[in-house]
């Protein structure tokens, strides 16, 4: 089943997106504002975002921007009241997919939605499911089995790692991953980075302590290779 997050304030339209959308046979969740339309990409894990552009706490334009700068590539249709062509070009520039002037008729949206998930449909570094050596991880139970075996991460391990297989063959430092993965709103230190990159790579690599998949870049900061 696809899940679709609904980011929308005005509560008739979120309710009624909602319902037709759950009607269409999506798993939908809904935020009714920016902020927590963020929180919930993170841990809903959408296949798609509907975002309306004027919102509280956040605007779209600011969660899409955010979106892709937190290396997320869900498709992102785009609601707006206005229909001026500057909030369309800024909507594509911050990474908009597709998008939508209210008001619009359901057939419109539906069809809209039917045609983003089709053209996008989710592989590559934003996969949901990583295999790594005889690991295997689930992003979006947060489950990892090694043969029969379960093993244990915390959520934050698992953004971590989904961070760092997003990024594959790139280095990413670790004020980058503090960005990111912990964002602003929370201080952890670079310190902090460290530790968890040891934890997961307790869980990750045969040989901890001769890692091969989550590597140490010398002065820069982790890299990880497939
Ligand atoms: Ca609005």
């Amino acid at each position: 089943m696809k899940r679709i997050l609904v980011i929308e304030d005005e509560p008739q339209m979120r309710l009624g997106l909602r319902d037709n959308l759950e009607l269409e046979g999506y798993e939908v969740m809904t935020a009714a504002d920016g902020e927590d339309g963020l929180t919930k990409a993170f841990s809903f894990l959408p296949d798609l975002v509907v975002l309306d552009i004027m919102l509280p706490h956040r605007n779209g334009f600011d969660v899409c921007r955010e979106l892709r700068r937190r290396s997320v590539g869900t498709p992102v249709i785009m609601l707006t009241a206005r229909s001026q062509e500057s909030d369309k070009v800024l909507g594509f520039e911050v990474g908009a997919d597709d998008y939508v002037t209210k008001p619009f008729s359901l057939t419109e949206l539906l069809a809209r939605v039917k045609a983003v998930l089709r053209r996008t449909g989710r592989q590559g570094p934003e996969a949901d499911h990583v295999t790594i050596g005889d690991l295997d991880i689930d992003f979006r139970t947060h489950q990892a089995r090694r043969g029969s075996r379960r093993v244990e991460f915390t959520s934050r391990e698992v953004e971590l790692l989904r961070y760092l297989v997003a990024h594959t063959g790139q280095v990413v430092t670790r004020e980058q991953i503090l960005n990111d993965v912990w964002g602003y709103d929370e201080s952890p230190t670079t310190r902090t980075i460290d530790n968890f990159v040891a934890k997961l790579r307790q869980k990750v690599e045969p040989r901890p302590h001769e890692p091969q998949y989550i590597l140490t870049i010398h002065g820069s900061g982790y890299k990880f290779v497939g």
